[in-house]
């Protein structure tokens, strides 16, 4: 199984469609914001600093990034192909990624876009809702992923929680960096002949289709 890249703006729906892939093919799913959103909740100074970052809508410096990266693609579970999400977000991070998969004998994979306007975003950034024990991701805007129950996960019954940078001012930072510092990369993978644009304004099940057709292609 190829390794899969998800680049995408923040509220894409990159980490939904992510956990769709990961059911099907038993993959794992490395997300750097799940990471670093597990991180951000230790009481220390690596905690305290993540967290104020993950708030603010800014990158969390490349040392401690770089390094969670390369430790846990290094682990067993994924020598057989994962998914990545979130990493990486710069064309720095896009070379530095190169080294390490050359380091750790791994291909770059399929690389997956999902290309979606601003205005269909910022409807959708208010309404995210996360599950604070497996991370599933709803929208209590709209009712095709809104939560049987308020605030209850319908899996694991896990309480949901508003991320802290879910507000219109960080993702308005959020999406000026994604434009600024992640488009780029897009253009350094199409160079590569990896790239693959998805429509990601569709609905969950359709864009989950043409992902679906574009890694059984790829
Ligand atoms: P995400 O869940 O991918 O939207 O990421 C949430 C936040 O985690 C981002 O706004 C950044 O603060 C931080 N983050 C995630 N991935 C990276 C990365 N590759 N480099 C630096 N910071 C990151």
């Amino acid at each position: 199984m190829k390794n899969i890249m998800f680049i995408a703006p923040p509220a894409a729906g990159k980490g939904t469609q992510a956990e769709i892939i990961v059911k099907k093919y038993h993959l794992p799913h490395i997300s750097t914001g799940d990471i670093l959103r597990e991180i951000s909740k230790e009481d220390s100074e690596v905690g305290n600093y993540v967290r104020e970052t993950l708030k603010s809508g800014g990158l969390v410096k490349d040392e401690i990034t770089y390094q969670l990266i390369e430790d846990r693609l290094a682990k067993d579970d994924c020598k057989n192909g994962y998914i990545i999400d979130g990493f990486p977000r710069n064309l720095e991070q896009a070379k530095e990624y190169d080294k390490i998969l050359a380091k750790l004998g791994y291909d770059i994979g399929t690389v997956i876009l999902l290309d979606i306007d601003r205005e269909i975003l910022e409807k959708r950034i208010t309404g995210r809702r996360l599950c604070e024990e497996c991370n599933t991701i709803y929208n209590i805007n709209d009712p095709a992923s809104s939560p049987k129950q308020e605030s209850v996960c319908d899996k694991c019954g896990g309480k949901l929680y508003q991320r802290d940078d879910d507000n219109l001012e960080s993702f308005n930072n959020r999406y000026n960096m994604y434009i600024e510092k992640t488009e780029p990369i897009i253009d350094y993978y199409e160079k590569k002949g990896v790239l693959h644009k998805v429509n990601g304004a569709s609905s969950i099940d359709e864009v989950a289709e043409e992902v679906d057709r574009v890694i059984s292609n790829d």
